[in-house]
């Protein structure tokens, strides 16, 4: 079921439902209301027609008194005499405005006591004594005729007369929308409904030529003992119109009532739905990695605590996701820096600044220093400010031989040996890292220990590999540069002279009667010569110069920016120093003297091989021309021939 269906089932079952129920009742209660009001209504008409009935009455007793008090008529009735009673009481009649009058005579058939029972139920079925008037009259008064004074004189006879007709009091009693209907038995005197006929309920409704009644009455005696029914009929229709009136109002409220809820119910629904839309979207926009937009939330209701919530949420992970990016970046950055580290070809310091920035990283120091032996120092993050925890906790590390921590201020440095592999064999150096407010735990000592030992093993890779590196290019023996590095290096220097337009000499060495040496004192002492001369030749060398065992006895050297008189002052030198050398004998007798024979040349427009076979060429002229000695070489430049 989706949340608007549930929304509109609970709107039903909460709002409608009760409505409806609630409109039943109003309507019955309205009903019920307006059916009280019109009977009430009656009730009121037939009590106002029955005062009106009564006042008749009081009156029509008032006037039988009268009469009864009239001598004429009394001595009429006491001497019997039925012919002058009627005369005197037409003229009364007339005088007093009578509707009707009866007299009935007592004694005749020999009732003398219970005046009314008496005449009344005397009278059914014979003549009264004198009756005139209108028969339909109704309401009659009585009164008492007797002969003599006193209370016990005898009663003569009995007078009723009455005021009003049964037409009068219809009259009286009707109204617009009250009829009134007069009846004596199954007789209908009056009625101001043409077809009210039959029996008329005493109370109840009843509908007469299509209009419905409230009908309501009484009944009371009248002439003679016969009793008259009025009956008042109170037409329903106002009442039905009232009833109706009233239910539509009560619908035209309540269905008032069911709009406003249905409006209201209608906005707030668009309201939880805009929300949970909303809510919704931002769901989304955050699954899709998107954290810029925050859900809107206003007031302090369950959606504004979980809009916050979710935002709050939003916040978190996007923190989360950027530690991630950021790691991502550093690990990005080890790989790189291990990648250049590799490029660098072995490089001391790249090592070292690897090393130093891996440690930092790992325990989030904010400054590291390192430094070798071969290498020069290095420096990551903040050192100067951290300095001072930086040398306590180096100064330590190196007392101690082994990791050591420092604190300064809020900095705490941990320093720890770059140990080599091989036992009791001093450390290659020392790194160091730092930072605030945290000291270093036993975790992070040991892994700062690993990993200055890897870095301790690297340098070693270096230091093995230059070994390698020096040994392929060195000549043993006297640790000169052998003759393929002799070779390199000539190349590299032609090129270069021809390129800068530079002059480029040349001194090819070699050793006087040696053969001599090794025949006189073995080859061991002949070594021991070699390696005197070699280190005589390196002596007499500059710093840019890189002197070569060229093979056997025979040394040379390159001589770059020199041209070819240099070279000769050069190696005039050099014969002079060997010729000087004092070299020990293995034997422990004399010590022995050695000479060399030098021929250089100089020019490097001709390549590299006619420079050596020039040297080599005056080499040869210095050993025949008896040793000892240095010779230019005759055209070791064509140019220079030229000149010449
Ligand atoms: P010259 O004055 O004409 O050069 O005479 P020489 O005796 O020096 O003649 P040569 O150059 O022909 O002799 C070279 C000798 O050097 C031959 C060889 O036994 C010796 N020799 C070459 N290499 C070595 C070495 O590494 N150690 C020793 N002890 N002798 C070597
Ligand atoms: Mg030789
Ligand atoms: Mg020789």
């Amino acid at each position: 079921m989706s949340f608007r269906t549930r929304l509109a089932v609970f709107f039903v079952l909460l709002v409608v439902v009760p409505m409806v129920a609630l409109g039943v009742v109003v309507a019955r209660l309205v009903t019920d209301s307006e059916k009280g009001k019109a009977d009430a209504r009656a009730g009121a008409h037939v009590t106002s027609a029955l005062a009106v009935y009564e006042r008749a009455s009081e009156q029509g007793g008032l006037h039988a008194r009268r009469l009864g008090a009239d001598p004429v008529l009394s001595d009429a009735i006491r001497e019997g005499d039925r012919q002058l009673a009627r005369t005197r009481l037409r003229t009364l009649t007339r005088q007093q405005g009578l509707e009707r009058v009866v007299i009935e005579r007592a004694g005749r058939g020999g009732a003398s006591g219970g005046a009314g029972a008496g005449a009344g139920s005397g009278a059914a079925g014979r003549q009264p004594f004198v009756a005139l008037g209108n028969p339909t009259a109704v309401a009659a008064g009585e009164a008492t005729v007797r002969g003599g004074a006193g209370a016990d004189a005898a009663r003569l006879a009995v007078i009723e007369a009455s005021t009003i007709s049964a037409a009068d009091l219809v009259r009286l009693v009707a109204s617009p929308g009250v009829e009134a209907a007069v009846r004596r038995g199954d007789r209908t005197l009056a009625s101001s409904l043409p077809a009210a006929a039959g029996d008329l309920p005493r109370r109840g409704r009843i509908a007469l030529d299509g209009t419905e009644y409230v009908a309501a009455g009484f009944s009371a005696e009248d002439f003679g003992g016969s009793r008259d029914e009025i009956s008042v009929l109170t037409d329903a229709g106002g009442s039905n119109a009232a009833v109706a009136r009233n239910r539509r109002l009560a619908f035209a409220l309540l269905g008032g009532f069911l709009l406003l809820a249905f409006a209201g119910a209608l906005v707030v629904s668009r309201q939880l739905q805009g929300q949970i839309g909303r809510f919704l979207a931002a769901a989304k926009r955050v699954g899709g990695g998107d954290f810029s937009t925050a859900v809107p939330t206003e007031g302090s209701d369950e959606f504004a605590q979980l809009g916050d919530e979710f935002n709050k949420m939003s916040h978190e992970l996007e923190q989360r996701i950027g530690e991630l990016d950021r790691e991502r970046a550093r690990l990005r950055e080890s790989i790189q820096r291990v990648g250049e580290t590799f490029a660098s070809n072995l490089d001391r310091r790249a090592l070292l600044e690897l090393g130093a920035e891996t440690i930092a990283d790992a325990v989030e120091a904010s400054a590291g220093r390192a430094s070798a032996v071969g290498s020069e120092p290095v420096r990551i993050g903040e050192v100067e400010a951290l300095a001072p925890a930086l040398d306590a906790a180096e100064a330590r590390a190196r007392a101690a031989g082994a990791p050591a921590q420092a604190q300064a201020g809020q900095t705490h440095a941990l320093a720890c040996p770059i140990p080599r592999s091989r036992d009791g064999a001093e450390p290659h150096g020392t790194v160091a890292v730092a930072r605030r407010d945290r000291a270093f735990d036993e975790e992070e000592l040991a892994l700062v220990g690993s990993l200055a030992a890897q870095t301790g093993i690297s340098l070693e890779n270096v230091e093995l590999h230059d070994q390698v590196a020096r040994q392929a290019v060195t000549d043993e023996l006297t640790g000169l540069f052998n003759h393929r590095r002799f070779q390199e290096v000539m190349a590299a220097e032609v090129a270069a002279a021809a390129r800068f337009g530079q002059p480029l000499g040349l001194l090819l060495l070699d050793i006087d009667d040696f053969k001599k040496v090794n025949d006189t004192y073995g080859h061991q002492q002949g070594d021991l010569v070699l390696k005197a001369v070699a280190a005589a030749l390196r002596e007499n060398s500059r710093e840019i110069d890189e002197p070569a065992r060229y093979g056997g006895e025979e040394m040379a050297v390159a001589l770059p920016q020199t041209d070819l008189d240099g070279a000769y002052t050069i190696a005039e030198r050099v014969r002079e120093s060997v010729a000087a050398l004092v070299v020990p004998a293995l034997d422990g007798g004399e010590p022995l003297r050695v000479t060399v024979s030098i021929g250089v040349a100089a020019s490097a427009s001709a390549g590299k091989d006619a420079l050596v076979a020039a040297a080599d060429a005056a080499l040869y002229v210095a050993k025949r021309s008896g040793k000892n000695r240095t010779e230019r070489a005759p055209v070791a430049d064509p140019a220079a021939a030229e000149r010449e």
